[in-house]
This record gives structure tokens, C-alpha cells and sequence, in this order.
């Protein structure tokens, strides 16, 4: 009998029919998501039990689900961030986990940086200006040779650091685990989280979304920052207190955001949406041609990997 996999990111595969070859070619089944939305815990767990393999994107894997599923063996995670995934669980239920380090950290640093100067130089709103036939003109601030504040100095925050290099900025960082190395190479600055909220005009995030990141930002932190601070989260919404970003923004205790996540997505009926000093986008941080290639490949290699018992490159250590 075939192996069953079930594949749920709607990107994967749509800019390059290779993954889809390979799985053909070893003889798999495929399943696709084929709702237009990304699953919910019930319709995982209604689908799941035939399963060999799961190649997932922003999906539930939750505990339960796991539980459900009798023949599987492989999660595989279609991109970094592995917040969705109950990783215990799989442990204990001796399910292997693999995903695809390194194939969108440029898109989403890219995308950073795309946020960073369209928020700055109200990029939205001058395209409406024009649409409706005016020709105001809105006066923006510049990037080149602001401070930037990184809180999370992995893949992502180290490729935008690299960019923020170009635009002469001056760089404070954060994170547990800090490269002094790349520091120096880089010129950027370790420094408390206090000190970077304080002194940023740009704060951009760039970290897991773990218990301890929970609300990292919140109410207290939004108050050390500058008026004029912008903020830029393409990691994961739960990072930031929304309800508290909802009244810094609206009473204008910090001058704008970027957001590419959201604690619910989508971000049906948030107060964010009626706010003009926050720019939205559909969690997109990682949508090139470029990341979809390369994660798609990827994610082919370590499933395949796992269901054919030898060594995938990009196993999760749990
Ligand atoms: P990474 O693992 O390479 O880097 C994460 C960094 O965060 C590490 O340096 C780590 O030491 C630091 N960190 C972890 N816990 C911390 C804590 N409690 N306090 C301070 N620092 C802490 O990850 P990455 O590849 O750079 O990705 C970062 C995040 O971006 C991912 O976890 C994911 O949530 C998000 N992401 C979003 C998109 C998108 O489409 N918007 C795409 C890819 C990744």
C-alpha cells in the first residue's frame, strides 16, 4: 500500500513542480489541503490517522492530533518557526520532526527591510494619494543611519544586520545567546533589553515565540520606547501584547509598526485594522520564488528521509 502524505502549506510546490516529482517518484500518496485556509485543530485530527508523513506550515500539530495519527512518523515543518508543532508530544510519541533552516532568512530580511522604508516613507498611503487622483505630498523620516534595535541576533536578525550595515545604521541587539564574533565582524552592539527599547527608532523582532517570549512587548516595554520608535515584527505575534500595541499606536506613544504576524491569524476583527500608523501584510515574510524553491526541496528531503530510515540534514533535536 502507498504511504500517505499530507501536505498543508498552500505554497509549497506552486513555484517549482520538483518537490511534487520527487514525492511521485518514491511512490507516496498525496493529500493536499485543498480549503484555501490553513487547517484547524478538528479537521487535522479528522484527517490525520491514515497519515505516514505531514509536511505542514502554520497548521496545528497539536498534542491531540499527534495522538491521533497511528502511522506516522515525520512532521515536517515548512519553514523555521516551530511554535505550531507540539514537540513533547512528539517526542514521546516517538515522531520525528524536520524542518528547512536557512531556505527564507533572506526573504524575510528582505521583507524587514521592505517594511522598515515603506512604514518610514508611507509608501501605502502615497500610492492612494495618487490612485484618487491628488498629489499631496506626506513627509516621512529617513532609515539611512537611524538606530536599529534587533531582539533576536539568529539567521533572520544576523541577514537583516547585514542589510542595516548598507543603510549606515547604528545597531543594538538582544538575545540569550549572544554572538560576540558577528558582533564585532558587524559592528553591532549586545546590549539589555531596557537600553535597546530606550535608544531604537527602529525595533525589529526576530526571535521564537516561546513561553518566556510570550508578551515580550507589552505595555511597560512600549513606555520606554521613543515616540517616534517604529516597530517591525516578522517573527510571531504573541511576542507583543497586541491590546497594549493597539493604545501605544492609537495615543501615539510610538509613532508606527509593521506587522507581518498577528496572535490570531487572521486578524479578524483586531483593533489594529483601524489604525492608519500600522502596516499589515499576511504573514508573507518568507513568500519569494526564491524561499519556496528552496523550502519545498527541503522539506522533500528530510520527509523522505525519515520514511526511508536514513539521516535527514535538518532533523529537530528534541
Ligand atoms: P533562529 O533560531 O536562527 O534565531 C532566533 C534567535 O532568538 C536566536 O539567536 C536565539 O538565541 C534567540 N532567542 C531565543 N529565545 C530568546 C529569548 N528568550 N530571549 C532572547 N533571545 C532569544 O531563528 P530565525 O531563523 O532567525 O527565525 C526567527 C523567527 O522568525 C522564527 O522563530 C519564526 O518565528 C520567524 N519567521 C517568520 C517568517 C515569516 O514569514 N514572517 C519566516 C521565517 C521565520
Amino acid at each position: 500500500m502507498k504511504k500517505k502524505i499530507l501536505i498543508t502549506p498552500r505554497s509549497f510546490g506552486k513555484t517549482n513542480d520538483v518537490p511534487f516529482k520527487i514525492l511521485e517518484k518514491h511512490g507516496y500518496e498525496i493529500i493536499r489541503n485543498q480549503t484555501g485556509e490553513k487547517y484547524s485543530e478538528q479537521q487535522l485530527i479528522d484527517i490525520i490517522e491514515e497519515m505516514d508523513g505531514i509536511i505542514v506550515g502554520l497548521d496545528p500539530i497539536s498534542r491531540k492530533v499527534l495522538e491521533k495519527a497511528k502511522n506516522l512518523k515525520v512532521v515536517t515543518k515548512y519553514g523555521v518557526g516551530l511554535d505550531n508543532i507540539d514537540l513533547r508530544a512528539a517526542k514521546r510519541l516517538g515522531i520525528q520532526v524536520t524542518f528547512t533552516p536557512g531556505a527564507n532568512d533572506e526573504s524575510v530580511a528582505d521583507f524587514t527591510f521592505s517594511l522598515m522604508l515603506s512604514v518610514s516613507r508611507h509608501i501605502k498611503q502615497l500610492d492612494e494619494i495618487v490612485r484618487n487622483d491628488c498629489w499631496g505630498k506626506i513627509i516621512g523620516t529617513e532609515v539611512y543611519g537611524k538606530t536599529l534595535g534587533i531582539i533576536g541576533t539568529g539567521a533572520i536578525g544576523k541577514d537583516v544586520a547585514r542589510r542595516a550595515r548598507g543603510f549606515n545604521m547604528e545597531i543594538l541587539a538582544y538575545d540569550i545567546y549572544p554572538d560576540e564574533n558577528f558582533a564585532k565582524k558587524i559592528g553591532l552592539k549586545y546590549v539589555d533589553k531596557k537600553t535597546l527599547l530606550k535608544n531604537s527608532d527602529f525595533i525589529s523582532f526576530h526571535v521564537p515565540l516561546t513561553d518566556e517570549m510570550y508578551h515580550f512587548i507589552d505595555e511597560e516595554e512600549l513606555k520606554m520606547m521613543k515616540d517616534s520608535a517604529i516597530i517591525i515584527n516578522t517573527s510571531r505575534g504573541g511576542i507583543i501584547n497586541e491590546d497594549s500595541l493597539y493604545y501605544a499606536l492609537r495615543d501615539k506613544k510610538i509613532a508606527a509598526a509593521a506587522l507581518d504576524v498577528f496572535e490570531n491569524e487572521p486578524p479578524i476583527n483586531s483593533r489594529l485594522l483601524e489604525l492608519d500608523n500600522v502596516l499589515l501584510s499576511p504573514h508573507c515574510g518568507a513568500s519569494t520564488i526564491d524561499a519556496t524553491n528552496r523550502m519545498g526541496l527541503m522539506a522533500v528531503e528530510g520527509l523522505i528521509s525519515i520514511l526511508e530510515e536514513k539521516e535527514p540534514k535538518y532533523l529537530v533535536k528534541i
